[in-house]
């Protein structure tokens, strides 16, 4: 604390990003990256921008970045928005979009950054609880009185997606309000809700090269939604920063939509692994959400997730545990990673378990 703070400062509840450890040699499973990282392709186009012209700013509206985006999705150029991850594409949207006199509606248990961009932002926010079984109750959406409402598809901590059915019910029963979706995992088998783009006006969705694309280090993510929604992203960003995504970003993501080959070979992958981390979780005696992401969230039926989260570390293996709030102290959420991470992980959790 400082005197020399702003009030809006002394007032904020910061995100904790799960950790980045420096050492060498961990089971790295607490921040649901890719295993596999970018392809050789993009690893190339950003080797070729890394030229002089990196003195010169880069393209303020990444107009070839947003056409390869656009073409990959059959949507028009003007309906896509980029941003410095989709945390700023986000950020922005909570500003230009998701603000306004009534709360913003958002699962209770979901992505931890919403309720931080509302205090940033001065939103109100309105969590709305899961399901016994922890699913999203569309019908309390559409019931509540609201400003706005965001969610991520598949949710985030769970991993359970809502059908495109039960999207596409909200969003038509509500032109009064914004819907963001959230589809930060949409590439592990959730149906995408980009679809009813041009059915409706009141939808926008966020997507991320993060996970699916193995580029969490580039920072790129974008938002799809039709051209007035996508104006007033602008409007903010430009009220911002100008040239959120670098020359070697720009480069190395359009260069993945280039290269479909890895995309699909790599997700394909982390989905097989999926089944095999969840059948040898339900071995373990865990109780197992229906994962779509590349993450499960498991609940050790007998046992203490927090001591186990303990002795994993111990063992230098790392997942990610939340405190709060109470319906899931008890639960592991754990990144899907290669096989042999995978093993490394079960194995250790065996031990931990004291079933070894
Ligand atoms: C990872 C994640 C994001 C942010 O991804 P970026 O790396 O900022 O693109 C957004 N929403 C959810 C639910 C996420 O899990």
């Amino acid at each position: 604390m400082s005197r020399y703070w702003s009030a809006v400062v002394h007032g904020l509840t910061p995100y904790v990003p799960g950790e980045q450890p420096r050492l060498a040699n961990l089971v790295k499973l607490n921040t649901n990256e890719n295993p596999y990282g970018p392809g050789a392709k993009v690893l190339a186009a950003i080797s070729a921008a890394n030229t002089d012209d990196l003195r010169l700013y880069p393209d303020p509206t990444a107009l070839e970045l947003r056409r390869a985006i656009a073409a990959h999705h059959g949507v028009k150029v003007e309906e896509v928005f980029v941003g410095n991850g989709s945390d700023e594409v986000l950020a922005h949207a909570f500003m230009a979009l998701l603000k306004h006199q009534r709360p913003l509606a958002f699962p209770d248990i979901s992505y931890s950054f919403y309720p931080v961009y509302c205090g940033l932002y001065g939103i109100a926010a309105h969590g709305v609880p899961l399901a016994e079984d922890f699913s999203i109750r569309v019908d309390d959406y559409i019931t509540a009185d609201i400003g706005a409402a965001i969610f991520p598809n598949p949710n985030a901590p769970t991993g359970i997606a809502l059908p495109l059915a039960e999207v596409e019910r909200l969003v038509a029963a509500r032109p009064d309000i914004p819907v963001l979706v959230d589809e930060a995992y949409v590439d592990f088998g959730t149906e995408s809700a980009v679809g009813l783009v041009h059915k409706y006006p009141n939808i926008l969705v966020s997507h991320t090269l993060s996970k699916g694309r193995g580029l969490a280090g580039l920072r790129v993510g974008y938002a799809i939604g039709q051209a007035p929604l996508v104006d007033a992203l602008m409007r903010v960003k430009d009220s911002f920063n100008s040239y959120p995504l670098d020359r070697l970003a720009l480069a190395g993501a359009a260069a993945s939509f280039a290269d479909d080959a890895w995309f699909q070979q790599t997700r394909a992958k982390v989905m097989a692994t999926r089944n095999t981390l969840v059948d040898g979780l339900e071995v373990l005696d865990f109780e197992v959400l229906p994962s779509a992401a590349n993450f499960v969230f498991a609940r050790p039926k007998t046992g203490n997730a927090a001591e186990i989260n303990a002795k994993l570390r111990e063992q230098g293996v790392i997942v990610r545990h939340f405190a709060r709030p109470e319906r899931i102290t008890n639960f592991l959420r754990i990144t899907v990673g290669t096989d042999e991470q995978t093993a490394a992980l079960l194995a250790a959790l065996r031990i931990a378990l004291g079933s070894d």
